[in-house]
């Protein structure tokens, strides 16, 4: 089954649990609009570079698409179809008032310059421009793209339709952007954690923590659960990773990966794959990467007792069942990873209303949103007597639906 199968199903299942008649559910499985184009750009030497990229709008019956945009040579179709429909949930889950969008190009940026960069992702823009827009689609950074290029994307946008900063999120402090969007995930997941934690009686305390993944997601949760307490005992990036038993210092990870870019050759911690990183003895994983990587291969050897995703669909449905047979519990990507989008509803709002929050404020409101997920994900969990997954698809699937039904279908 692919990614998109796995969400469709969930999504059924949830709908079913939920006795969403079948006439709205046929209207939550696919996306509203699929945007294939062509970027062509100029390469340093001279010659023409043509990639494909793809902008999928799943569902806007909450609000405008939301949702990131991704550089990565595996990035296709389906892929970004299925990524568009978690950022619908995910947004319902949290509530904020917008939909679920993706998009992306087919492409290793780490392969091309940065003024290459910038021209690929200029002409993208030109070519999705009539389909995004501060009202109707706001992307944001996902894998491979970081603030300087949505500063790019709000340039781009710029020159067609004015001064335009709520186009996009994630984008610099320096221009538009919020305070505490750059590690917003990573802090959400602690969030997130610590809420859950005090419904099962724990504390973070001295716990191991494994995370797979050390861009965006995976430094700044090793970086906040490291501050918080927690022996993070092993990373990774596509490099590989580092181990150590007593803890790894992590702030010197970072400043590591600052100079170098990658884990490799890092001297804090013995070498790791990244196959054993995911089945090491540890108390929480954190897969922070790419999807689907616990699969039913691995799934039976993974010994953490809770899985929190950061990564979006890094669990295939096969291995969410063996893991829920084990009795591991698994705090699912469409509510644990959901603190970015959550601060990028915080930097539309204050690019909308051309008003700066500080800092403090930013974590404090994210702080809040992200238990108030936790807390009506359990809730719903123990009205269904079922995980926390199929209660977090219960959740958004429930909202959508009545905010599609509200809104009716013609
Ligand atoms: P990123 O590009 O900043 O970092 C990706 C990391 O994964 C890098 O450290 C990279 O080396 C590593 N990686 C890539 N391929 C790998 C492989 N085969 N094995 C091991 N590690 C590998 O991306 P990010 O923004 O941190 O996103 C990571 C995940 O989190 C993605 O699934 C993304 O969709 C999800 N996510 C991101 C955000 C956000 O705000 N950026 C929000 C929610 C969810």
């Amino acid at each position: 089954m692919s990614s998109l199968e796995y969400v469709q199903s969930y999504v059924r299942q949830a709908a079913q649990r939920l006795n969403i008649p079948d006439r709205i559910v046929r209207l939550l499985v696919n996306p509203d609009r699929t945007v294939k184009v062509e970027v062509a750009f100029e390469r340093d030497n001279g010659e023409v570079e043509t990639l494909t990229g793809y902008r999928v709008q799943h569902n806007n019956a909450r609000g405008p698409f939301k949702g990131g945009l991704r550089y990565h040579p595996t990035v296709d179709e389906n892929e970004v179809v299925a990524l568009a429909a978690l950022m619908t949930w995910k947004t319902a889950i949290v509530n904020v008032p917008f939909g679920g969008g993706k998009g992306g190009i087919a492409f290793d940026p780490d392969q091309y310059s940065p003024a290459e960069v910038e021209r690929a992702t200029r002409k993208f823009i030109s070519r999705i421009r009539e389909f995004i827009g501060p009202y109707t689609d706001i992307p944001a950074p996902d894998v491979n793209t970081n603030p300087q290029v949505m500063a790019w994307v709000m340039d781009e946008y710029s020159k067609y339709y004015g001064f335009q900063p709520a186009v996009v999120t994630g984008k610099p402090v320096e221009l538009h952007g919020s305070e505490g969007r750059l590690d917003a995930t990573g802090r959400g997941l602690l969030y997130v954690l610590r809420a859950y934690l005090e419904k099962v009686g724990g504390d973070l305390t001295g716990q191991r923590v494994a995370i797979q993944g050390f861009g965006n997601v995976g430094s700044f949760t090793a970086l906040r659960f490291y501050e918080a307490g927690a022996r993070v005992v092993a990373v990774s990036d596509v490099s590989g990773g580092l181990y150590r038993a007593d803890g790894l210092p992590v702030p010197r990870l970072i400043d590591w990966v600052q100079k170098h870019r990658l884990l490799k050759g890092c001297p804090e911690g013995d070498p790791i794959t990244n196959e054993r990183l995911l089945t090491l003895e540890c108390d929480i994983l954190v897969p922070a990467a790419l999807g689907n990587v616990l699969t039913k291969d691995n799934a039976a050897d993974v010994r953490a007792r809770i899985v929190l995703e950061g990564a979006n669909a890094p669990t295939t449905a096969e291995a969410d069942v063996i893991l829920q047979r084990r009795g591991v519990t698994v705090i699912p990507d469409i509510l644990a990873n959901a603190g970015g989008v959550t601060v990028s509803y915080f930097e539309w709002t204050q690019n909308l209303q051309q008003f700066r929050w500080p800092t403090a404020r930013v974590h404090a409101e994210l702080e809040s949103v992200m238990r108030q997920a936790l807390q009506d994900v359990w809730t719903m969990a123990e009205r269904l007597k079922c995980d926390l997954r199929m209660a977090a698809y219960a959740l958004a699937v429930g909202r959508v639906a009545r905010a599609t039904a509200l809104r009716g279908l013609q």
